[in-house]
């Protein structure tokens, strides 16, 4: 497409013209997208998107890591950038929004602001992060967590995919890696903004345009094994047995029934189960179950855990088991900035768009960004709630909503 017939597309088109081009890097035959951190689709897409950010009058680059940065350099020499993106990876054969949809809106925004105010006081910029999904090597937020400084060089040196590449071999047959470029760094930014699909079906069933986040929800996981003894399922009665699985049953039903007595934004879930021997005809000897907890609440989950592990104990002995429980994840909720989310509020309450302010049960790159500099988190809907999947789909004119508010947001902020 030539630049004279870019000029006359509105800015609704631009945004379906853009998704499509972007889920063309590592686009399969049924719709899906896999760009993986460091593969031939993710360089093409990152050089791809360095052009067009070049065609949008931005000064494009990238850092060591990869993170690819497009500039709208302000008039002001001193003060930090307002930075707005999101990540460029996916999981295998996912979507063509999760990550792509914010990184599309922040490029769509500045060139926008650019074209309709000119030159802004705050410098803005749009990044690329290279990294969120954790689906090559065993690592995530590798592209947020380079920047801000909770993840280091260093982290990732032990690091292999499935076939054996080192993280390090595969970042440099890219072209980057440790003092490839410079490495800016969150000092250099004053604040973050993030727009994400919900994937979930909260905004779509409640008829809502845009989720405003209050939180990210913390979360812990544990594993829980409940120790028996394993015996013949026809030869042993009833009230001899040690049975791991009664016990695991029944600490499970707890769980379900106390969250039903907690706030209603309390999830808990449990997704995963080894049963030893595992066999029809043998009482086990062993279950180890998965408990993953989340709320924006700390003390909540807190609270939580402490009561359903105080009843835990009681129910394992009165069925003859013990219990080992494990705790292998505890992440603190993160708050989303209030200022910028009032900015927000004001903006869509202005224009008449219906929203939400609602918590985000998945994390993000905001999540870590969040840690460091004041950070807002601004979804839109997801058809049915699905992700990480080619179904994966958002309504143009629902990504168009978002990105008029970023505009705003921008410019309120910037000029
Ligand atoms: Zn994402």
């Amino acid at each position: 497409m030539v630049m004279e017939e870019k000029k006359k597309l509105t800015l609704v088109q631009q945004t379906a013209e853009m998704v499509e081009w972007l889920a063309s890097f590592g686009g399969s035959k049924s719709g899906g997208v896999t760009r993986l951190l460091y593969s031939e689709s993710w360089k093409l897409a990152q050089e791809a998107l360095k052009a067009r950010m070049e065609e949008a009058s931005l000064h494009a680059y990238y850092d060591d890591a990869g993170n690819l940065f497009g500039r709208l350099e302000g008039s002001q020499k001193e003060g930090r950038a307002i930075l707005t993106g999101s990540h460029i990876d996916t999981v295998v054969n996912g979507g063509k929004y999760d990550g792509a949809y914010g990184i599309i809106a922040g490029v769509l925004a500045l060139k926008y602001l650019h074209e309709h105010y000119g030159r802004p006081k705050k410098t803005i910029e749009v990044v690329s992060l290279c990294e969120e999904e954790g689906s090559r090597f065993p690592m995530t937020y590798w592209g947020s967590g380079s920047m801000t400084g909770l993840r280091s060089f260093d982290d990732v040196y032990l690091l292999k995919d499935q076939e054996g590449t080192t993280f390090i071999e595969a970042m440099e047959k890219s072209g980057f890696g440790k003092g490839k470029y410079q490495h800016p760094g969150t000092a250099h930014f004053d604040c973050f903004i993030e727009l994400h699909i919900e994937q979930g079906e909260v905004l779509e069933r409640e008829n809502k345009s845009i989720g405003v986040v209050s939180h990210i929800v913390g979360q812990r996981r544990y594993n829980v094994t409940v120790n028996g003894e394993s015996n013949h399922a026809g030869t042993t009665p009833m009230k001899w047995r040690k049975d791991a699985m009664n016990t695991a049953s029944a600490l499970i039903q707890v769980l379900m029934e106390k969250s039903k007595r907690m706030p209603a934004d309390l999830v808990v879930t449990v997704g995963q189960m080894i049963v030893e021997p595992n066999i029809p005809n043998v009482i086990p000897n062993k279950v180890t179950f998965s408990i993953d907890i989340r709320h924006s609440d700390s003390d909540i989950i807190q609270s939580f855990c402490q009561e359903a592990f105080e009843s835990f104990e009681g129910l394992a002995r009165e069925r003859g088991t013990s219990l080992d429980i494990h705790k292998w994840m505890d992440e603190q909720p993160i708050k989303m900035c209030e200022n910028l989310n009032e900015l927000s509020t004001t903006i869509l309450q202005t224009e008449g768009t219906s929203f939400k302010e609602m918590t985000s049960g998945a994390g993000h790159d905001s999540q870590v960004f969040g840690q460091f500099i004041p950070t807002s988190l601004l979804f839109v809907p997801s058809h049915k709630g699905i992700s990480h999947s080619p179904h994966e789909f958002t309504k143009t004119e629902d990504l168009e909503k978002g990105i008029n508010l970023l505009i705003k947001i921008l410019h309120k902020l910037a000029y």
